[in-house]
């Protein structure tokens, strides 16, 4: 689905038979900056699990092929997936199962229909714990400051309120300071799936962000590199540090 800055996003793999769950799972995940996989039979994820481990599972109880619990004693038997964070999703009535797997070594266990803002949030804390490098809960450059946990966004202190894009948008360019990112390039991460919007959607967005973060005659932290894309200025820092 997503080709370009993968390796820079947490993968999670969703394994879940009912369609439309499947796919509000990955929508919202994919909202939140993951790579999505999604796979629809037990069988068949213990094969994409073997193959090429995610960092984090979305693990429904009951599928054809194979079920979730047995798929989850099967990871916590392999030395490769022992520690692989494991969400389990169950129907409702089977919450008399939660113990059980839990005693075979699922992280967490929802049961449906659940929020999915708190399974989101669940996501992150998960991950957050399993490789705190790759989801570093606090982006700083100078005096501006991301908190991916409670999404907020600070300049010297004060509050800058940013649509869901614009925030997005600004982690994304904060993690790699310097780095001029391409209009495809920013869809794709920051849009995901519905990369069928035109291009200058990205400008619409850097606009509104710009204007979010720089107030009067603060220093503009987005750097446009004409004919080529946006970036977050590495220098912002340091040039905030010296003024
Ligand atoms: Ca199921």
């Amino acid at each position: 689905m997503n080709t370009r800055d993968d390796q820079n996003r947490p993968r999670i793999l969703v394994v879940e038979d009912e369609a439309a769950l499947a796919m509000l799972l990955a929508y919202n995940l994919e909202a939140e900056g993951y790579h999505v996989d999604r796979c629809d039979r037990g069988d068949e994820a213990e094969m994409l699990l073997a193959e090429n481990p995610p960092d984090l599972v979305i693990l429904d109880w009951m599928l054809p092929g194979v079920s979730g619990i047995e798929i989850c004693r099967r990871l916590r038997a392999r030395d490769a997936t022992r520690a692989l964070p494991v969400i389990m999703l169950t129907a409702r009535g089977e919450e008399g199962e939660r113990i059980r797997g839990l005693s075979v070594g699922a992280d967490d266990y929802v049961v449906k229909p659940f929020s999915v803002p708190e399974l989101m949030a669940r996501v992150r804390a998960l991950l957050r714990r399993a490789s705190p490098e790759r989801i570093a809960g606090r982006l700083t450059a100078g005096e501006i400051e991301l908190d991916r946990e409670t999404r907020r966004v600070r300049r010297a202190g004060r509050e800058i309120h940013l649509g869901p894009t614009e925030f997005r948008l600004l982690d994304y360019l904060l993690e790699k300071p310097g780095r001029i990112f391409t209009r495809a390039q920013l869809l794709d991460a920051v849009w995901g799936m519905s990369a069928e919007i035109d291009e200058r959607t990205v400008d619409v967005h850097v606009g509104r962000l710009r204007r979010a973060l720089s107030r009067g005659r603060e220093i503009d932290p987005i750097r446009t590199v004409r004919g080529a894309g946006y970036g977050f200025d590495e220098m912002f820092g340091r040039a905030q540090a010296k003024a």
